[in-house]
């Protein structure tokens, strides 16, 4: 079956292609010349992951799935949460939007966060969402330089080191995207 994942982040699909086997062709948004921003303006991750990929099948008519995700911040009621990537701002800096978050959290104890991931899934025009979390704390200074957007600020629990401490392996197998994207495969290997 042919799946498009709505990007074009080529690390995201070869890594998902080798998981998936030879059952499931990924291709991506350039595979199926789709050069358009896609619009994402729901006030919800779940909103913005069926809005992208309702976006591509209704369009392109291929079965597919999107992805977003949000850091939430639990004494921020959940900021930055569907507004993460441009929290500081629309041009989007990670540094900016990391010293937006110390600096809101620097009188605040209570640190406890998560990162959410939703898949939107559409195979025949049928939606599936799948849903990983990864439960946290925001620390009080960046830790570390590997990975991106806030990673260094992000100690998850029941562990050491940040996010940007870690390597990717060590991220992707606790992470709010890995844990989602085990529950798609999962789903995915029952309907091949
Ligand atoms: P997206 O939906 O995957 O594009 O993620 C939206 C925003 O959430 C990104 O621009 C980042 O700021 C943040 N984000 C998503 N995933 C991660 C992660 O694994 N680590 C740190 N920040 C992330």
């Amino acid at each position: 079956m042919d799946l498009v994942f709505a990007t074009n982040n080529q690390h995201k699909l070869k890594e998902l292609q080798a998981i998936l086997g030879n059952e499931f062709r990924l291709l991506s948004l350039k595979d199926i010349g789709c050069d358009e921003d896609i619009p994402e303006e729901q006030p919800t991750l779940e909103g913005n992951a069926s809005q992208k990929s309702f976006y591509i099948f209704d369009k392109y008519g291929y079965n597919c799935f999107a992805d977003d995700t949000g850091l939430e911040i639990e004494a921020l009621n959940g900021e930055p949460g569907v507004y993460s990537a441009r929290y500081a701002g629309e041009e989007k800096s990670a540094e900016a939007n990391m010293k937006k978050v110390l600096e809101k959290m620097a009188k605040i104890n209570q640190r406890n966060a998560r990162f959410r991931t939703v898949i939107s899934l559409i195979i025949n025009g049928e939606e599936k969402l799948f849903e990983g979390i990864v439960n946290g704390e925001i620390l009080t200074e960046k830790r570390g330089n590997s990975g991106f957007g806030y990673d260094p600020v992000f100690l998850p629990e029941g562990k050491e080191q940040s996010f940007a401490e870690m390597d990717l392996a060590e991220k992707n197998k606790i992470s709010h995207r890995g844990r989602a994207v085990q529950k798609l495969v999962e789903y995915l290997k029952t309907i091949d």
